[in-house]
């Protein structure tokens, strides 16, 4: 069936890899997101960027800058699967990892977790967020409900410290089972 579909023109069949659909307004955004997140890795690895000063930069860019560039630019990075705030890049051919569905307000207490991506468009809550050091790749336990701000209180694996996160910060981030 699906190389039926592929003969089609609706989905396009590549080995060991799926399925993509060929629609053509989701591959454009994700050709828009693409651009976007490698245009951020490079301007954090390559120039220096902090990760709380590049989206603007990006979204700028985005619309400017030809494939041919985005592919050289993935190319020197190594082709990173991720962005500096964690999310997906996706592939020239439309595909993109999935990203973990569970928020850090919704693990379970007692639970390791490891962050996997946080919101990019909020310098002043990435700064924030940097300073606890709840980047992606950091491990933490929730520790339970905070009281004072209304939200969760973590633990870092990293340095030990407690911190409480709101509940508006925490249904932000991203994460999955350490
Ligand atoms: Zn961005």
């Amino acid at each position: 069936m699906v190389r039926r579909l592929a003969d089609g023109g609706l989905v396009r069949h590549e080995p060991y890899r799926g399925v993509t659909l060929t629609d053509e307004g989701r591959l454009k955004a994700l050709g828009v997101l693409r651009r976007h997140r490698i245009l951020e890795t490079f301007l954090v690895e390559r120039l220096g960027y902090r990760w709380d000063d590049v989206h603007l930069e990006a979204e700028r860019l985005e619309h400017a800058v030809s494939e041919r560039l985005i592919d050289r630019m993935e190319e020197a990075l190594g082709r990173p699967a991720t962005d500096p705030h964690g999310a997906p890049i996706p592939t020239r051919a439309g595909m993109i990892a999935a990203s973990p569905n569970r928020t850090l307000d919704q693990a379970p207490a007692g639970r390791r977790i490891v962050v996997r991506a946080v919101p990019d468009r909020d310098p002043r809550r990435l700064a924030e967020l940097e300073a606890i050091g709840l980047v992606p790749g950091a491990v933490a336990v929730v520790q339970g409900e905070s009281r004072e701000p209304p939200g969760v209180l973590v633990r870092m694996a990293e340095g030990d410290q407690e911190h409480a996160i709101t509940r508006r910060v925490a249904s932000t981030v991203l994460v999955a089972e350490a």
